[in-house]
């Protein structure tokens, strides 16, 4: 008689036993299976197997094993199980948010056939055909003159239909595909030496466990360093990983990995279930040997992984922020860890807590410091706009600049962090201000297409004409957003064509794809956006920056907010200037003195980070200590504070701040409110979540929510 634990996709926090029938092997640890739950019966994971059934207890009999072969391979199971303890995730709730949605269904998981190879029969000459689909398909496999794969004939739109057609017409057939060419295309130029290094580095590391931080501004070429150790890779026979954020799965980025490799496997959010399961398979198949994904495609499984790659590692959209709260890049870690695999971590910016971990030897820290060929670094400068008007945002000495540059035959890079016209609308003379009806906060003014918005819960109103409370009119925009500085610079440079990037214009693919064609047209413009500009698209012809606000981050109560302002600050720099053009960087601020913008223009990024991290040190924040926030939200504020009281009782020997409301108040009629837990270091928080989870778990606190966020990217 054998036992196996089940994960099932429930948020429990403890595994379910159930019995296997007498007549059928055991199922292996990583295999779906149904099973009786209540008066259900739900599809769940095989964990572990025990060997006896626990004595007292009269266990039910599983229903259906469902894959014939462990769906999940030991190395994956593992690693969400290190990741459900870590993150403090119930199990089943974990392993089902890891896997493919089509996995939670009853899909037969088939085994990956190499793909098909076509060819024109010599002897097919004799019975043309009148279907005029197959005649084109049978030109261009005879054009081709050898073996052309079936996915090549999909893409050119012949399906397998037509294929199928010929091949019984006995026109064309199945053949061997042609023999992999030998390397993938090389680089066009020779690395610099500190390329080379990076890349002799990666090396050397293939085959152990190593986390190699890739420091290098932006424009560096850290890219083509992920390529050569990625080359070595697949040389070997192994498979690569390559994580980029979210915003940064340009079309841009794949062209380069295909056309180094042929072909790269994609994840991400926009596939379709089917696609993503396909993914998921030609990876674990090893049919796949290079894929490119975001954050949930640290769980794809592989059949011989070699190398990992994060790219932009300090980048927030590899935490995951709600639900299975895990930082891919971290579990990146893990997971080389466990393989035996080297890791890079590449990025201009290092986040806080990876630059400590090089600092203290666990990183081999390796530094990128000039752009190749003729691109020089950018010259950043501050401009101090206390006392001087400001139109639509923008400085007298700023707007002068934007003359200059586009005088001569340039583009210049408007960056403000916030969408819509203005996040102000109030009333002059009775201090009357738009606010959320659910949130507590303001709503943003947005003139195309006009109305009031919430920004955290969606919610609409139409522009009310005067104040609502007496009357008044006009009612007054206070603050800019990206729409209020379009129309600021489109006054001022009437002949220039001014485009916005936000979310609001890139929810068109169009407009978003025309923007980037006229930008990559290099004629005179200026562009205006939010983080969107930051991250992944390259301007050669700007040569100008100007970041319209830069205090508000770094006035945020969230201490991790002057960090990520100076990521953002030098990311959107590194736009400027990165082909032969030096660039400029402006940064308007009111806070001209301020030791970290100081530090930043003076000494550069990791002249920031050195002061930051003093500061961190000094008030015992990470990562000099490790921090897990408990977030509550419930409609009654008591109950919601109550509950946070009870979670914590009887947590002892650490540092306990709260509960207050969270930064964001209230969201959506909720209430939000939260504590955060403060360690020595990682094991001693760990201990404290264990002890809360073992006694509160499955304990239920009526109309209130709530869940633990390890290592939290952001406090809101
Ligand atoms: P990063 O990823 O660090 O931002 P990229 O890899 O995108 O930098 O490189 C920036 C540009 O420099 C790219 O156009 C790339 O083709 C080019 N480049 C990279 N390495 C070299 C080199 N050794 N010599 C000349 N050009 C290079
Ligand atoms: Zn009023
Ligand atoms: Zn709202």
């Amino acid at each position: 008689m054998s036992v196996v634990r089940v994960a099932v996709p429930r948020p429990l926090w403890t595994l379910f036993d159930y019995r296997t029938p007498d007549t059928i092997d055991p199922p292996l640890p990583g295999t779906r299976v149904r099973v009786p739950f209540g008066t259900q019966t739900l599809i769940g994971l095989v964990v572990e197997s025990v060997a006896d059934e626990p004595a007292g207890v009269e266990l039910k009999t599983l229903s259906e094993v469902l894959d014939p072969a462990p769906a999940l391979q030991a190395d994956i199971l593992g690693l969400i199980r290190w990741a459900a303890e870590y993150y403090h995730h119930p199990i089943g709730a974990a392993v089902f948010s890891a896997i493919p949605v089509a996995l939670r269904k009853r899909v037969q998981l088939r085994p990956i056939e190499p793909p098909r190879h076509w060819r024109a029969r010599a002897d097919g000459e004799a019975k043309p055909t009148r279907a005029q689909r197959q005649m084109a398909a049978l030109e261009m496999l005879r054009n081709a003159g050898s073996a052309v794969p079936e996915r090549t004939l999909a893409d050119a739109g012949f399906d397998a239909r037509v294929i199928r057609a010929l091949e019984r017409k006995g026109l064309i057939e199945r053949c061997e595909p042609p023999p992999r060419s030998a390397a993938p295309a090389s680089a066009p130029f020779a690395p610099t030496a500190e390329q080379q290094r990076a890349i002799d580095a990666a090396r050397a590391a293939l085959g152990r466990f190593e986390t190699l931080l890739i420091d290098g501004v932006t424009g560096s070429g850290k890219t083509e360093v992920y390529l050569q150790a990625i080359e070595t890779t697949l040389e070997r026979g192994l498979q690569a990983l390559v994580l980029i954020p979210e915003i940064a799965l340009t079309p841009q980025t794949l062209d380069r990995f295909r056309q180094r490799f042929g072909h790269a496997a994609m994840y991400h959010s926009g596939l379709t279930e089917r696609e993503r399961l396909d993914a998921w398979q030609q990876c674990r198949a090893g049919a796949a040997r290079v894929l490119i994904g975001t954050r949930s495609a640290i769980f794809v499984p592989f059949a011989s992984l070699g190398l990992i790659v994060v790219d932009e590692e300090h980048d927030g959209s590899f935490k995951q922020q709600d639900g299975f709260r895990y930082s891919a890049r971290d579990l990146a870690i893990k997971r080389a860890q466990m393989l035996a695999i080297p890791l890079l971590l590449g990025t201009a910016t290092p986040a806080l807590e990876t630059l400590n971990n090089a600092r203290r030897g666990r990183y081999r820290h390796l530094h990128l410091t000039a752009r190749p060929g003729a691109a020089k670094p950018p010259i950043i400068e501050l401009v101090d706009i206390r006392g001087l008007p400001l139109d639509d945002g923008i400085s007298a000495p700023l707007r002068n600049a934007i003359a200059s540059h586009l005088a001569a035959g340039n583009q210049a890079l408007l960056f403000i962090n916030r969408r819509g016209y203005s996040p102000t609308y109030l009333c002059t003379r009775c201090g009357w201000t738009a606010a959320c009806p659910r949130c507590e906060s303001r709503l943003t003014l947005h003139r195309a297409p006009p109305g009031l918005r919430c920004h955290h819960c969606g919610f609409n109103a139409a522009l009310p004409h005067d104040c609502p409370q007496c009357r008044f009119a006009p009612l007054k925009a206070i603050g800019i957003g990206t729409q209020r500085s379009e129309q600021g610079v489109a006054r001022a440079f009437p002949t220039v064509p001014v485009l916005r990037i936000d979310r609001d214009t890139t929810r068109s693919a169009r407009t978003m794809a025309s923007h980037l064609e006229m930008i990559a047209r290099g004629e005179p413009a200026i562009l205006i956006g939010t983080q969107m500009l930051a991250k992944g698209h390259h301007f050669p012809r700007v040569t100008l920056v100007g970041v319209l606000n830069a205090d508000a981050g770094f006035a945020s109560p969230d201490f991790r907010a002057p960090e990520h302002t100076a990521q953002l600050i030098v990311q959107v720099a590194g736009r400027a200037g990165r082909a032969d053009r030096a660039g400029e960087v402006w940064i308007q601020t009111f806070n001209p003195d301020s030791p970290l913008l100081q530090a930043l223009v003076r000494d550069g990024y990791s002249g920031f980070a050195a002061t930051e991290l003093a500061q961190r040190n000094a008030a015992g924040l990470p990562p000099f200590r490790a921090l897990a926030l408990l977030k509550a939200d419930g409609a009654e504020l008591d109950r919601t504070f109550a509950c946070l009281r009870t979670l914590v009782a009887g947590i002892e020997g650490i540092e306990i701040l709260g509960p207050t409301p969270a930064p964001l108040a209230r969201r959506a009629r909720l209430y939000r409110c939260q504590t955060a837990l403060l360690a020595a270091d990682r094991a001693q928080l760990g201990r404290a979540l264990d002890r809360l989870v073992d006694t509160h778990g499955s304990a239920r606190f009526a109309g209130v929510r709530w869940s633990i966020d390890v290592d939290p990217y952001d406090m809101s």
